[in-house]
This record gives structure tokens, sequence and C-alpha cells, in this order.
């Protein structure tokens, strides 16, 4: 049941850290708290932070390196844009060939496989045809015509995908994938497994606005603080909610920073893969969307999918998911909530 929330937009598409120091260190009782900010990782803006207890500098430099690394790793075996990624293989792989694959990406293929089905197809990362005809298209100065997008749809799909043991094949030669809307959030999860087996306190990894947060931070009051940015006025530091989490993945999806521009007009970086007559276009009723879930796999899918499937999809998220979406513009904007999201909002009067 959707839950309409009586405050206005005051702040966005990215979610931003809002209890931490921005660089450097932090120190509270006997906690102390360490963030870096790595460059060129999936092509945004990376920042690490670990807390530690008082002393164990070492501890902090390693689980930031083992994050880092699990980070880059991630994106060299599941990019597209990277040639000799394990996905680019299978993309240019052709028909019954078995392309060998690592334990991580068979893991992310088949999360992303299991989410086409929970989301009713909303969330599909075998519709990188029509993500190439998009851009296409824009390189030609018009939008693809229904028929176009409907050819490129019938390219790819996960029919024509079968995950093996240990790698996967395709019955066709034209499917292929795009793993950009998940990557980030399943990318956070590794990491942030990577910080805990070194035996930090706490930490929280935020690639591109996704987050996956846990433990304890060194801050004085109870729970990691994450602001919402307002889509339409995305650079003001006034946010549009901030929520309080112990721990777990908070996503957010917009069309606001990740857009294509034909003629004038902005057309969002999400697609709706669905068949129908809308199959192709592009998802551009929610501006924003933010998704809470226990890991940041899920609410990075279920953001991407929201965009998609409006407020009408929220009905659809897995126990233990919330979300908040934002549809309209910025003048006849709206909130729409899952039931328990109201509970994540932190009190605007708790210090930080
Ligand atoms: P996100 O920013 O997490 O919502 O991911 C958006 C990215 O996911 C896009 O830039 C595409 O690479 C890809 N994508 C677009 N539409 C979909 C979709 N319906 N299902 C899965 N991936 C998508
Ligand atoms: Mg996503």
């Amino acid at each position: 049941m959707k839950q309409y929330l009586g405050y206005m937009l005051s702040g966005g598409l990215l979610i931003t850290l809002v209890a931490l120091a921005a660089i450097g260190v932090f120190h509270s009782d006997r906690l102390q708290s360490f963030t870096s900010r790595p460059v060129g990782i999936m092509g945004t803006d990376t920042a690490l932070t670990v807390v530690v207890r008082a002393g164990e500098t070492n501890i902090a430099r390693s689980a930031m390196e083992a994050a880092e690394n699990t980070l880059r790793e991630t994106e060299a075996r599941g990019s597209w844009r990277l040639g000799d990624s394990e996905i680019s293989h299978l993309n240019a792989a052709p028909a019954a060939k078995v392309v060998p694959l690592s334990v991580e990406t068979l893991a992310m293929l088949r999360l992303a496989r299991d989410a086409a089905d929970a989301t009713g197809g909303a969330f599909d990362v075998t519709c990188r045809p029509l993500i190439e005809l998009w851009k296409t298209s824009a390189q030609e100065g018009h939008p693809p015509t229904p028929q176009q997008r409907a050819a490129a749809r019938v390219t790819s799909s996960w029919d024509q995908i079968i995950l093996g043991p240990a790698g996967a094949e395709k019955t066709t030669d034209t499917a292929c994938m795009d793993l950009g809307g998940i990557a980030k959030g399943f990318a956070a999860d590794r990491a942030a497994e990577a910080m805990m087996q070194l035996g930090v306190s706490g930490g929280l990894i935020e690639i591109g606005g996704d987050i996956r947060c846990f433990g304890r931070h060194s801050g004085r009051q109870e729970g990691w603080r994450i602001g919402i940015r307002n889509p339409f006025d995305p650079n003001s530091p006034a946010m549009l909610a901030t929520l309080k989490l112990a721990q777990g993945g908070i996503c957010t999806s917009g069309n606001y920073f990740r857009f294509v521009e034909i003629q004038g007009r902005r057309y969002s970086h999400i697609i709706d893969p669905r068949p129908g007559d809308n199959c192709g276009a592009t998802a551009d009723a929610a501006p924003s969307v933010t998704v809470v879930a226990p890991d940041a796999a899920t609410a990075d899918i279920w953001a991407t999918a929201l965009s998609v499937l409006g407020p009408a999809g929220l009905k659809r998220l897995p126990a233990g998911v919330e979300a908040m979406i934002v549809t309209g513009g910025p003048t006849d904007h709206q909130q729409h909530s899952s039931e328990g999201f109201g509970k994540l909002l932190a009190d605007e009067n708790e210090g930080m």
C-alpha cells in the first residue's frame, strides 16, 4: 500500500553522506573513522568509510585497500565497457560457446535473472540492444520508433542465455547484457564483506550515490545518516529527506544527472524492457526513486525497477524492502512511499 508523505520536496537524485567528515579522520570515544575517495571506479565518485577502535590504523588501512580492490575487481569482470571483462566476452561470444565466468560474476547474473522474474520483467539486464539503440538514435538526432524498439528487444532476452555451474552460453549470437543497474550495489556489498572480514567495527561504501553500510559509526548518535537530494535541485544542501539506517543498502535511481537529450528533450537512461506498446521507451515518470534493503544489490535492482514500474510497483516490493518514489516535475511533484518507509526517516531534531 502506498502512502503519501506530506512534506514537500526540498532536496534529489543522489544520496549524500550527511554525518561523516569529508576526508581524513573523525574521532569519537574509542572509535576512529577514516574516509577515502578512490577515483576511476565505475565512472563515478566513490567514498569508503571505515570505523575501527582507536589505534587500529593498520586494520583501517587494510580494510580500505581490500574494499577498493574488490570494487575494481567487480568492475573489471562485469563491465561491458571494458573489452576484456567476462561480460564483454559473453556479449561477444557466438551462440553455443560456453564462456567461463567467475563465481562472483555468475552470482551477479543469477541475482539479475531472479530479479527479472521478481519485477515482472521491469528489471532486465538483457535489454542492452535497446540501450545501444537509444545511443545511436541520440547521435542521429531523433528518438527510435516503436518498430525499431521492438526489433531491438527480440535480439536479446533471458530465454537466449543459459547459466551453467561455471559459465554461460547463449542460444543466439545477439543476446547481450548491461549490468549497470545492479553492479554498483553488488560491488558495494562485496566491498562491505571484505571490510568485515578484516574485523572493522563498521563501514560505509558509496559508489555514485549507491550505498551499503554496516556496524558502528563514530558519531554520537545511533545509526548512519543518509540524506536524499532533491531531483529538481540536486546541488541544494537542503535534503528531500534524511534516513537513519543501522545497516543495509540504500540506492537511488534518477533521470536528473543521467539522461540522453534529443531535440532539446531529456530521456531517462532507464528503459522499459517489457513487451507491449511501451517496450523500449524510456522510464521518464519518476525523476527519483530511493530504495532501502538489507543489501545494496537488492536496493540497486529495485531502484531501477521502480523507475520503470512507478508507484504501482510498490506493492511488488519484497518483505524488508522499502522505497520512496518522486513523480511529476518541479512544480507538480509528489512522493509515494511504501508502508514502512516513514519509520526510516531520521528525527530532524536529533543531533548528528
Ligand atoms: P541505475 O542507475 O542503477 O538505475 O541503473 C541504470 C543503468 O542500468 C542504465 O544506465 C543501463 O545501463 C541499465 N538499465 C537501463 N534500464 C534497465 C532496466 N530496465 N533493467 C536493467 N538495467 C537497466
Ligand atoms: Mg539500479
